[in-house]
């Protein structure tokens, strides 16, 4: 099933007097959402106790929760101690994961640094690789690891970079920002073929099942001429992209994505909106 939420709490979460992630879920029920992403971004640092609690209220409403992994993971480090520090970044997340009671775990794959962008695009490729069995003997061979694309262009993360690393493992899917796709493309993303296209080359290179199961992070982004500036929320109307027509191809293509908004703190009243289209297009 297709399911939409917020990135962290937003300003309508305090606004209304809720403090603790425990009060998330409720929240969530009220405004008829379906899932929540707890960022990582800065490190991980939840107790096990904290995320066990957290869990449980999680499961009693069924909302689901996925993480972001530290945004200072970097896969094309050609330092080999700074690879062992990503790959304890990801067990670590994932390991809060777990205890979250989530599956997904959205990483960004890294930056190229100094090294030319082709180099640096297969050391990342050999460092995924030999991550894998790492991932397994610690018991995370079920967990789905979301790599985003990413919105600037001195970031690795284009959508074939993407590909290519989740063809490494049944674990790695797409994690599809399209916020990031259009600030890194100057604004690629307008009508409906632009979606289908990205979705098209996907489903050329992926398994099917990856593509419809896929991570998406929707929201509108300022963007200059090196691609990402900064987050806006869904007032925005000259940088996009708009949700529409992804929502026809979503339809069209029978995908079943989980959605989360990380607009600049409206993320669950864009997330709602999203679904808000989404029902009206399917007429429910
Ligand atoms: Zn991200």
């Amino acid at each position: 099933m297709i399911k939409f939420g917020p990135s962290g709490a937003d300003t309508r979460f305090y606004e209304l007097g809720n403090k603790a992630t425990l009060e998330m879920p409720k929240y969530l029920v009220d405004m008829n959402l379906d899932c929540f992403e707890y960022s990582f971004g800065r490190g991980v640092n939840m107790q096990s106790e904290t995320a066990l609690l957290i869990a449980e209220a999680f499961k009693e409403t069924g909302i689901e929760i996925s993480v972001h992994a530290p945004y200072y993971i970097n896969f094309a480090n050609p330092d080999l101690d700074k690879i062992h520090a990503t790959y304890n970044y990801l067990l670590s997340s994932l390991s809060a994961l777990k205890d979250l009671g989530g599956r997904r775990c959205v990483v960004h794959p890294g930056s190229p640094l100094k090294e030319e962008r082709s180099m640096a695009a297969a050391l990342m490729l050999d460092n995924v690789r030999s991550l894998v069995p790492i991932l397994h003997e610690n018991g995370y061979a079920d967990m789905l690891i979301c790599i985003e694309t990413m919105g600037k262009i001195n970031q690795m993360g284009t959508l074939s970079e993407i590909i290519d690393i989740c063809n490494i493992d049944k674990m790695f899917i797409p994690c599809v920002d399209f916020g990031h796709i259009n600030a890194r493309g100057q604004g690629i993303l307008k009508g409906k073929d632009d979606y289908k296209r990205i979705i098209d080359t996907m489903l050329n290179s992926l398994d099917e099942w990856k593509v419809k199961n896929m991570h998406v992070h929707f929201s509108k982004i300022e963007y200059g001429k090196s691609g990402e500036l900064r987050h806006l929320t869904f007032d925005d109307i000259i940088y996009g992209p708009s949700f529409e027509p992804l929502a026809e191809v979503i339809i069209d293509y029978n995908l079943t994505p989980y959605i989360i908004c990380e607009s600049a703190g409206t993320q669950s009243l864009d997330a709602l909106d999203m679904k808000n289209i989404f029902s009206k297009m399917l007429n429910i």
